[in-house]
């Protein structure tokens, strides 16, 4: 069963403050308006956390962040804890439970409510359709929504029209992957294996490779991450690896022209 509860609370939110866009508002207003305490401070092991006392709320957020979208996708992350989950006790947020992985379903809900808070499906759909799947469409979608690469590909993916594979290692190992509705390809049986040896992801960790903004697409072939039969061994696919060098990560964004 699809899980709703954070695309609700988002969808509420707007109609309770009277917003039509995305646009029309700072994430910081609206912890604000909850009368939530707001801080920024050096938190050396999360990017963020919100703690419920007894009258008041507070959200922590790691001053350390560097990418204004990524703080922005936190920010909005615990705003979405205090809308769905007040009063429980909830663990800091770190880079594995701001993604869209299996981290419990307080985690998925949190994360649903900020896409859906930050980048609402119908101006999702409307900016994504007629243009081609690209890593400058992840950055121009980032751009636009202000709000992080990694939150737009994870977007992208649940509601863009070109069918991708998602692909998020720790440390050399396949943590978990995610492909878009409808698409189904045969994944290498690789959790918790280490990535395979003609990725993108594995010249990061065994060379420290990032590659340029031109050159972000990197033809593979659809034998490097699938199963594949001798036939369509060299079917060329793309990967573009998104590295978040400090928590030794990778997300790799698969796709297939
Ligand atoms: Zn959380």
């Amino acid at each position: 069963m699809i899980n709703y509860k954070g695309k609700v609370a988002a969808r509420r939110l707007y109609e309770e403050f009277g917003l039509s866009s995305s646009h029309d508002f700072e994430v910081e207003d609206l912890v604000h308006a909850r009368d939530i305490i707001y801080e920024e401070k050096a938190l050396p092991h999360s990017d963020g956390r919100i703690v419920f006392g007894k009258s008041k709320a507070m959200i922590s957020i790691n001053s350390e962040i560097q990418s204004a979208g990524r703080k922005r996708f936190t920010i909005a992350h615990e705003l979405g804890h205090y809308e769905m989950h007040r009063g429980c006790k909830l663990p800091e947020d770190t880079p594995l439970t701001l993604d869209y992985f299996k981290h419990g379903s307080q985690e998925y809900e949190a994360n649903e409510f900020a896409t859906e808070l930050l980048m609402p499906e119908h101006e999702f759909r409307s900016f994504v359709q007629d243009r081609a799947f690209s890593p400058d469409l992840l950055r121009e979608i980032a751009a636009y929504f202000n709000t992080s690469i990694t939150s737009s590909a994870f977007r992208y993916l649940q509601i863009g029209p070109h069918p991708l594979f998602l692909f998020y290692s720790r440390n050399r190992n396949l943590v978990y992957w995610k492909n878009s509705p409808n698409y189904y390809l045969t994944v290498k049986d690789i959790i918790r294996l280490p990535v395979p040896d003609d990725s993108v992801a594995m010249e990061f960790y065994a060379h420290q490779t990032i590659y340029s903004k031109e050159e972000s697409a990197q033809e593979i072939v659809k034998s490097t991450w699938f199963e594949t039969r001798g036939y369509d061994d060299n079917a060329p696919f793309y990967e573009y690896a998104i590295v978040t060098k400090n928590y030794n990560t990778v997300l790799s964004v698969v796709w297939e022209d």
